[in-house]
Parts: C-alpha cells; sequence; structure tokens
C-alpha cells in the first residue's frame, strides 16, 4: 500500500524553484533512498514530507502531499499530530541536552500523555527497537550528550519510535558517524523497515543499494529515475 503520495510538488526559496515537479507514491514497510548530487532537492522533498520546512521565510510549496489520504497542506492537519506519525531523524545526532529519558518521552509529553507507567513502557519499548537499551538502561537520567555519535543517533531514532510513527524520514542518518556505527545503524535501519515506512536521503550509492527497496535518483529539482532499488544498481 502507498502511505504517503506527493503530486507535483514544488517548492520555491523566494524566487528560486529548488523542486520542479515531484511526484512520487511512498510503499508502505520498505526503504526508500533518495539520492542524487549534493542541492538537487533531496532534503527540501524530505522535510516537505511532515511540513519540517513550512516556516522557512519566503518558501512556497505546491502541489499536494498525502498521508494515508490525508493532504498534508490542509489547514485541517493537526501538524504535532502529523509529525508524531511522520517522524525525523537528521544527519547530526541531535539530542536535547536532557536526560536519556526525557529525550525520549518528548514527544509523548507533547502530545499530552501523562500516564508514567505508559510513557515508561514507551520509552523502553523505543530504546529497545533502536538497540540501544542495553548501554542506557541504567543510565536513563543521565545526559544524552554524554554518549558517542552513533549512541546518540539511537537515542535520536529511539524518540521518534516513542510516539508510534508509521512513517520515519532520515536525513543522511549515518553519514556524520563513524564506519563502524554507521554499518550497525544500517542494519538497524533494515530491522525497523519490517515495521515501518522509511525514506531516507543518502549520497553513498552503496548504501541505498545495500538497504533500501526503492531508490529515486534526484537531479536538479526533479526525480530522473524511480524504481525498484535492485533495477536501478544492475551490475555492468
Ligand atoms: P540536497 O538535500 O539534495 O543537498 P537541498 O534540498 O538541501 O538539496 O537543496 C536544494 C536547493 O535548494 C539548493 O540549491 C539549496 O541551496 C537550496 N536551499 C535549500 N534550503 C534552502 C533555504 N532554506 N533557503 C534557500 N535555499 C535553500
Ligand atoms: P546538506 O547538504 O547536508 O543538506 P546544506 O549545507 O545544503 O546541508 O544545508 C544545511 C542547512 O542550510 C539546511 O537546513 C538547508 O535548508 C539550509 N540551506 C541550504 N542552502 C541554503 C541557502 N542557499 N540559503 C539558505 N539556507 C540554505
Amino acid at each position: 500500500a502507498t502511505v504517503i503520495e506527493a503530486k507535483d510538488v514544488r517548492v520555491y526559496y523566494g524566487q528560486k524553484e529548488a523542486l520542479h515537479g515531484i511526484s512520487m507514491d511512498i510503499p508502505e514497510k520498505q526503504i526508500t533512498a533518495l539520492i542524487g548530487p549534493s542541492g538537487c532537492g533531496k532534503s527540501t522533498f524530505l522535510r516537505t514530507l511532515n511540513r519540517m520546512n513550512d516556516q522557512i521565510p519566503n518558501i512556497k510549496i505546491t502541489g499536494t502531499i498525502k498521508f494515508e489520504g490525508k493532504e498534508i497542506y490542509s489547514p485541517k492537519m493537526d501538524v504535532v499530530n502529523l509529525r508524531q506519525n511522520v517522524g525525523m531523524v537528521f544527519q547530526q545526532p541531535n539530542p536535547f541536552a536532557f536526560s536519556v529519558y526525557e529525550n525520549v518521552s518528548f514527544g509523548l509529553r507533547l502530545a499530552g500523555i501523562k500516564d508514567k507507567a505508559l510513557i515508561d513502557d514507551r520509552v523502553e519499548t523505543a530504546l529497545k527497537q533502536a538497540a540501544i537499551w542495553d548501554v542506557v538502561k541504567d543510565r536513563l537520567n543521565d545526559n544524552a550528550l554524554g554518549f558517542s555519535g552513533g549512541q546518540q543517533q539511537r537515542i535520536c531514532i529511539a524518540r521518534v519510535l516513542a510516539t508510534k510513527p508509521d512513517v520515519i524520514l532520515m536525513d543522511e542518518p549515518t553519514s556524520a558517524l563513524d564506519p563502524i556505527s554507521s554499518a550497525q545503524i544500517e542494519e538497524t535501519m533494515v530491522e525497523l523497515a519490517k515495521d515501518y515506512t522509511i525514506v531516507t536521503v543518502t549520497h553513498n550509492m552503496q548504501q541505498a543499494s545495500r538497504i533500501s527497496d526503492k531508490t529515486a535518483l534526484f537531479v536538479a529539482g526533479k526525480i530522473v529515475e524511480y524504481d525498484d532499488t535492485r533495477k536501478i544498481f544492475i551490475n555492468p
């Protein structure tokens, strides 16, 4: 099934048209990789999928994006709720300078959830899914910034998972990490794709061919190829 349906999406920064009509159906419980040269609009497209870039001065976004059939740019859309369902992980691990527990429970408190037992349960489950529970279980009150880069990225993944999203958007989630952490996060992404829809930006072609099911090749604000990854990366 299609989870996100984008039709003729155009993004302008002032006079400059950064996306020239992107249409794309993003399939459920698969990894879709967005690849292409720097500046071709991958990040811009990713951010439009959960309205992460609405607040940029002079940005204009046209076209339609439906998440589970609902128009996300409709005035009726609850943006906080949208971001609970369509979470984002960034290139640079960006945990808040609070405890691990406060980081992972952040979205739940934002959603007004007050049931401590429920929050505890969600925090533990999310940290397990992000494959970091064993490291942090006795350090839940430690500042998240005291962990390594790879561990911080997992805490950020858990922060997204805690709100039970359907879709996880990832903007070069491994490119600020060392090769070992990067490979381990790739494994976690593949594991997560059994239950979640993942859309990931990567400049790493090998990574796209290793872990993604679908690949979209962006060039200068357009998608020039979009197909099953195994058809995109054909051995000559
Ligand atoms: P990519 O992720 O493929 O590197 P981006 O989506 O970051 O590409 O950028 C696409 C184009 O839009 C680039 O020319 C970039 O300079 C421009 N751009 C991105 N963000 C902004 C912004 N906030 N304001 C103005 N231009 C931007
Ligand atoms: P990356 O290539 O890793 O996406 P960039 O250096 O292109 O990172 O962009 C970093 C940040 O700066 C992004 O939030 C992007 O939206 C913003 N940005 C990129 N290009 C421009 C621009 N021409 N004017 C203003 N902001 C920009």
